[in-house]
């Protein structure tokens, strides 16, 4: 049996994150006003191949951002993902607005036959706005997540968008790093496609920056506006402002620190390594699992170059429940874990509209995710396989 510990996704710190952080406490630019911030923009820009970026202090917030600078407001409905992390879905709350819940589909990720299914059965335009009629709020925006590096149907989802005039937060906080490979959007990373997209630097997502994140936006003028947003509002753009401290707006304390952009500056310098070793390792998973004891490693979805963020093993056909799985997983020191519960039988929003989610409910009771750092090593992958094999023989 296993002894060596095996966790689920841990921060990896090969290349020059030390120094870089030591260096940023050493200047003691520490908070909101250091010079690493916008260089971690620009290099993030650079490596997504979008210039509109703004560093915030978590995913959550760029989210927020985003629905802020759309103006979803009070009474607003959003069309929301049932299947997914509740980050995606508390930026709309925060707004005053309401989340409408769809569908995932094979892959995970927001299915426009769901959103379709919302709007013709509950929707009508009403001019240039969609109404929903059973409760007359205007569905102002979509939030599709690109779940565990996997990409939603952007072409279908966009079409969507552009028909009902709603606008496309792009929630690529589980992606970053992945890009199109084919289609209308060729060569676009996720987050770059709608209208807004937001990224996390969280300590389990790809790449860290202890905790952070970045929003993503379509042109110079939002982008200021955005960045504006996350420092209180506070316009340092007006030559006075220096003293006098000009607030124009509500806003908040949402800017990235020098240290995270510090770690950050360092992490992209190994992110195509850690998407490297994510990939094999995955390669290596489906080798060793797909078709054994009624086990299954669901892809990811075609025409993308994947990230592959998150490792799901579909338990098909398997001997064994989810739980036990998981329970026996533990026992052999190896960490895993389920699915999110939907976030419609979450308690703040178990009285929300839900469509009908036959593909969210399967995947809910069997899917485990295992062991997928970038600085897993084959012989980890190896070790785990063993195990599962062993305990769904
Ligand atoms: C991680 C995550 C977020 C939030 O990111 P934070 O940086 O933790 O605020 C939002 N949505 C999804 C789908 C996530 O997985």
């Amino acid at each position: 049996m296993n002894t060596k510990r095996i966790p689920l996704s841990v921060p990896n710190f090969p290349g020059n994150e030390v120094k870089y952080v030591s260096d940023a406490v050493a200047s003691t630019w520490v908070s909101t006003a250091g010079p690493l911030i916008p260089k971690f923009e620009k290099a993030m820009a650079d490596y997504i191949g979008h210039p509109y970026t703004v560093a915030t202090n978590s995913g959550t917030s760029a989210l927020h951002l985003s629905l802020l600078e759309i103006g979803v407001g009070r009474g607003d409905e959003v069309i929301c993902a049932a299947l997914t992390f509740i980050a995606a879905v508390n930026p709309v709350r925060f707004c005053g607005g309401e989340p409408v819940f769809v569908d995932c589909d094979k892959h995970f990720c927001m299915d426009p036959d769901s959103v379709q299914y919302f709007i013709d059965n509950y929707c009508e335009m009403q001019g240039d706005r969609l109404i929903n009629k059973t409760t007359g709020a205007h569905v102002k925006a979509m939030i599709p997540v690109h779940v565990f590096g996997n990409m939603a149907n952007m072409e279908r989802l966009m079409d969507i968008a552009e028909k009902y005039n709603i606008k496309v937060v792009e929630d690529a906080t589980e992606s970053v790093g992945t890009f199109v490979t084919e289609g209308r959007y060729k060569g676009k990373h996720l987050g770059t496609i709608g209208h807004y997209g937001a990224f996390s630097f969280n300590g389990n997502k790809v790449m860290t920056t202890g905790g952070g994140g970045l929003a993503i936006c379509g042109n110079a003028t939002v982008q200021h506006h955005m960045h504006i947003m996350t420092e209180e509002a506070q316009d340092m753009s007006k030559k006075e402002d220096d003293l006098l401290f000009i607030h124009t707006d509500v806003g908040y304390n949402y800017r990235m620190n020098n240290i995270a952009a510090a770690l950050g500056l360092a992490q992209l310098e190994n992110l195509e390594t850690f998407i490297k070793t994510k990939n094999e390792n995955f390669k290596l998973y489906c080798e060793l699992l797909n078709g054994k004891n009624g086990l299954r490693m669901i892809d990811y979805t075609p025409g993308i170059r994947s990230s592959m963020w998150f490792y799901c093993l579909y338990l098909d056909d398997c001997k064994i429940s989810r739980n036990e799985m998981m329970t026996k997983l533990a026992e052999r020191n190896i960490q895993s874990r389920p699915i999110w519960l939907l976030n419609p039988d979450q308690a703040p929003y178990r009285d929300s509209l839900c469509m009908p989610l036959p593909n969210a409910r399967d995947y809910v009771d069997k899917i485990v995710n295992i062991p997928c750092s970038s600085n897993l090593t084959a012989e980890d992958v190896r070790i785990v396989c063993e195990e599962i094999l062993d305990i769904t023989k």
